[in-house]
């Protein structure tokens, strides 16, 4: 009989990412989905109209590997009206299939074997692998969960000969933390005069609250000399499936970039790159979604007030984590199964960010839901 042929595991233990696992237990158990980070209402429609449109122009062979370059054109000047800095649009800017897999480009281009990259702890799932793909080691410095600031003393105890990557996260996938002014002055101080590259995970950087400003690495010309910056219109637009994202960094590092990126993905998604081209000349969208997220953080945590939850702060992103230290004494993954079984609402486990056993009794909840959907999982959440 034909068997299979075997392979040796990249990763033996691994098993399926959380977000799925919680989405199809969150399904099987028709219990109301807080767990997966993705909205349940629609892109702007006209967004959609113009992506239709392109379709039906012609626009559906392959886009240039970098991108097509009128979106680079509208990436690099919303850049540079934000963030007050240029990047070319012909060299520092690729348009790529998702933001993960921008990440992972990003990883693999400035990391190899024997290299060590830094992880701020609790992180999002992806980047572990990837640092580990690319045959270099992860290294991790925790945060405080109460205080939920990085230490950047302990991340600079961590830097050695072999520090080649210092991965970051603001608004903060899953704490809702935001990294402030001084943070990112005291990231510029650790990296300057060394070859040690920033990536610089801002996916939300349009969902942040109460007037605060997003601090990306951009505004700080020499990090940002450093650095790889990724985003996603998958976050911004409410367009998760579609699996559009883009990075940029100075040319050299893009020019490298840019030599993975060609043979692992090669391009994105043609028509949608029109769209968000078009949509983008007169787009007032990103400026209104501080305040539609605002609301919507503020809906739910209402909601939650009389809960027997404990809400930590929410400065940003669209996840509320919770403590459940009153509730259970479970571990996260089991509260988390348990509550979607028993209570048919699924959240997303904080152990999961972790790289080793994680004992804290929190969970992530996904506040991008309509207020139906809010006022129904809070329900069921202030019955346990
Ligand atoms: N980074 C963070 C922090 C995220 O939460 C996500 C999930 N959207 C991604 C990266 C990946 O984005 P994309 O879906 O565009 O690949
Ligand atoms: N970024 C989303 C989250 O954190 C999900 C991404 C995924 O499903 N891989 O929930």
């Amino acid at each position: 009989m034909e068997t299979s042929p075997q392979i040796k595991s990249k990763f033996p233990r691994a098993g399926t990412t959380i977000f799925s696992v919680m989405t199809a237990l969150a399904n099987d158990h028709e219990a109301i989905n807080l767990a997966q980070g993705f909205p349940d209402f629609e892109p702007p429609a006209e967004l959609i109209a113009l992506k239709h449109r392109y379709m039906l122009e012609g626009k559906n062979q392959y886009a240039p590997m970098p991108g097509v370059l009128a979106l680079r054109e509208q990436i690099s000047a919303k850049i540079n009206r934000l963030y007050s800095i240029e990047y070319n649009p012909d060299t520092e800017i690729t348009i790529t299939a998702g933001a993960t897999l921008a990440l992972s480009c990003a990883i693999m281009c400035c990391l190899g074997d024997g290299d060590e990259a830094i992880i701020i702890e609790p992180a999002y799932d992806s980047y572990a692998p990837a640092v580990r793909m690319a045959g270099a080691k992860p290294v991790y410095c925790e945060i405080d969960l109460e205080t939920m600031r990085v230490d950047w003393g302990a991340v600079k105890r961590l830097i050695n000969y072999n520090t080649k990557a210092i991965i970051i996260n603001t608004p903060h996938n899953p704490t809702g933390s935001i990294l402030n002014a001084q943070d990112l002055i005291d990231l510029e101080k650790l990296v300057e005069n060394h070859d040690i590259v920033v990536i610089s995970d801002e996916v939300y950087e349009h969902i942040i609250f109460d007037g605060r400003e997003h601090q990306s690495v951009a505004r700080y010309p020499k990090l940002a000399k450093h650095s790889f910056i990724v985003s996603s219109f998958g976050k911004t637009y409410h367009a998760t499936g579609w699996k559009m994202g883009y990075i940029v960094a100075p040319e050299k590092l893009m020019a490298e970039f840019r030599k993975i990126y060609q043979y692992v993905g090669f391009s994105a998604h043609s028509p949608s790159q029109y769209a968000l081209a078009e949509y983008m000349k007169n787009d007032t969208w990103c400026a209104a979604l501080p305040q539609f997220f605002t609301e919507k953080r503020d809906f739910f945590r209402h909601l939650l007030k009389d809960s027997r939850f404990k809400l930590l702060p929410c400065d940003g992103s669209y996840f509320q984590t919770v403590s459940y230290d009153k509730i259970s004494q479970l571990n996260s993954l089991d509260m988390a199964k348990e509550m979607t079984i028993n209570h048919k609402v699924a959240s997303i486990p904080m152990a999961s960010f972790y790289h080793q056993p994680f004992a804290g009794k929190y969970l992530r909840l996904c506040f991008a839901k309509s207020e139906e959907t809010l006022k129904k999982g809070a329900e069921r959440l202030c019955k346990i």
